[in-house]
Parts: C-alpha cells; structure tokens; sequence
C-alpha cells in the first residue's frame, strides 16, 4: 500500500514524530506497563477512497523493533472501500501485506504477478527501490486487512528487490488460533528471512479465551486489536487500539472479555536503535535521501523499474515539505502523562 496522504510530513523515527499532524493520541490506562496507542483515521486516495486506521508512527511512538508503520482497515465493501493503488515506489523497508478478508492483485517491478489472500504472508522487500501496485479484484465482497512496514536495517538497507509469498499453518494454543508470519510464537517458527530479528502473528481468541504467549525478553511487543476486546496483561485494548509492551517482558498474557470471537495481530522486535527518517514510501536517514528517491521517482529512474500490466498511470510524488525537520531528543522510556 501507499502512503497516500497529499501532504505527507516528514518523521524522524526512533526518535519522537516531529509535527503535529503526525501525532495520534494516547489513552490513559490504570496501570502501567502497557502504552495504549489509539489511531488516527486516513483517507486513502484514489476512486475508492478507503478510510484506514494508522497506529504506527505517531507522537509517542514511532518504531516497535524494526515495525515502522501500522495501518488497519476495514471490514469495507469492496466495491465502494477496496483497494486501488496505483504503481508507487518504496525505498529502505519491507512491506508486509495480511489480509483478513478480501483478495488483491499484487503486481511490482521485478515482474511479480501475485494475488494476496487471507491468512498468506506477501513480504516485499523495496532496498534500494521497487515499484508496486495493489487493487481488490472484486472477487470477494468485504476487504479486511493489515499493512504493516519494517524499516531496513543500515547494513541492509540497500538489499535487492524481493517478493516472498508464505502461508503459515494454523498453531492451537490454550484459547488461541495463532498464525506466525515472521519470526517464532508457541512453537511455530516462520521461514522467511527478516534482517533484523522480528516477530509477526495474527491470533484469534475464542469469546472468553486466555493464552499465555512465552516471548523473547529481549523484544519489544506490540498487540494490534482488529476485533473484540482483548485484555494484554493488565491493560484492555479495544478494536484499532495498538498495545505497546515494552522489552523484559517474557510472557504476554491475552484475555478475550469480549462475547465473540477476538482477533489481533502481535508484533514485535529487539528496539530498532536506528533513527530513521520516513516520508511518503521512503525510509531513509536524511533528508537529502528522501529528496534524492523522490527526484529519482519523478524522473522515472531505473531505480525503482516498471510496473507492467497496470492499467493506468503511476502515482506521482507528493510535494516534499520545505522545512527540513531537526530531530528530537529520544522520548523518555514511558509516556509521562495522558494526552486527553
Ligand atoms: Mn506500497
């Protein structure tokens, strides 16, 4: 998917999100431990003008491990809130496309031809640069999903293009139906290849459900809810809200206290320890970068190749914004006080 907002800031992540526009909310909780981030909605662009719900960046947290973006839509009808983006280009991420329901045609620059369906991992990696397309076939009536960014890691933030295609097995665990997409989770581990350590699952939780997920103490945890209520140790998180765990935790304990079936998506990471710089569909680590993939997008350099099979014309760049954002200070470890 694409950034589409026509005047995307620019964010220094692993920092703090510079910019008010950028800034989500975050709601206070009883205890602490787990940082509640709530979206902010976003207009996708484009003939069918798809509303999504954005957790990652925002004024408190802009990086969970190496997950640098969060959007969650959906349950749409397809036919009036599908997907329709047009060829756009990413530079210093992987895009990390999981559908709930629905089903999209994937086309990009290395001449991949794919269609992304529920339950499948579809893991593009844009180092150096890709292009890529995504439109709802209309095939299937609702469209439900996730699209998740991982930043690249400085070592490997020029990697070739790829495009992998994984469908995990379905793991019981207590309450749980889990699905591990990156990474290892109740004795499943995912084969695909991440450049930095990483964990990515989705888990449905029956009404009433509890699971106790052993984790690496070493990560940091982020639990985005799509359906029900789910109660993550302490804290209850309601649909759309991501709740942050931080690192030197070695169990998460999930409750579904919702009367039907609950569903979300766990992510997670060692902390980053880059700052990153992200505008538009480009992660970079200077301004000068970013201008530089933007003027090598508007001028249809082979850095990001062609799109074939498309029918109709590319997306252009937004306008960069004029004032080169400074970084600030890293943000102390734990929110200091409710927003609202
Ligand atoms: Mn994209």
């Amino acid at each position: 998917m694409s950034n589409v907002e026509t005047e995307p800031a620019e964010l220094r992540c692993g920092a703090t999100v510079d910019g008010g526009r950028a800034a989500g909310k975050t709601r206070p909780t009883a205890l602490p431990g787990v940082e509640v981030l709530t979206a902010r909605e976003v207009p996708l662009g484009g003939p069918r003008a798809m509303l999504v719900r954005r957790t990652l960046p925002q004024r408190s947290r802009t990086l969970i491990g190496a997950w640098c973006f969060a959007d969650h839509y959906g349950p749409n009808d397809t036919a009036t809130g599908g997907m329709s983006v047009p060829p756009h280009p990413h530079t210093g991420l992987q895009t990390v496309s999981w559908l709930f329901s629905g089903e999209i045609e994937h086309r990009d620059s290395l001449g991949s031809h794919a269609l992304i369906r529920p339950g499948e991992l579809n893991l593009m990696t844009g180092g150096h640069g890709i292009a890529h397309s995504e439109v709802s076939t209309g095939r299937v009536p609702v469209t439900h999903g996730v699209q998740l960014w991982v930043a690249l890691p400085d070592a490997h933030r020029a990697a070739a293009r790829n495009f992998e295609h994984y469908v995990p097995a379905a793991v019981r665990l207590d309450g749980a139906e889990i699905r591990v997409f990156l990474g290892s989770l109740a004795g499943d581990t995912s084969p695909v290849h991440t450049f930095t350590p990483l964990l990515g699952a989705e888990i449905i939780l029956g009404p009433g459900a509890t699971v106790e997920l052993g984790v690496d103490a070493s990560f940091e945890h982020g639990l985005l809810v799509d359906s029900g209520d789910v109660r993550v140790i302490d804290t209850l998180l309601r649909p759309a809200e991501l709740g942050y765990v931080p690192d030197g935790t070695e169990v998460l304990a999930l409750t579904n206290e919702s009367d039907g079936a609950a569903r979300a998506i766990l992510l997670g990471g060692p902390p980053f320890g880059e700052e990153i710089v992200m505008w538009w569909n480009f992660v970079g680590r200077s301004h000068e970068e970013i201008a530089r993939a933007r003027e090598d997008w508007e001028a249809s350099s082979d850095r990001f190749g062609v799109v074939q099979g498309y029918p109709g014309n590319r997306l252009p760049a937004p306008a960069l914004p004029n004032a080169t954002i400074l970084p600030r200070s890293n943000p102390p470890r734990r929110r200091p006080a409710p927003e609202r």
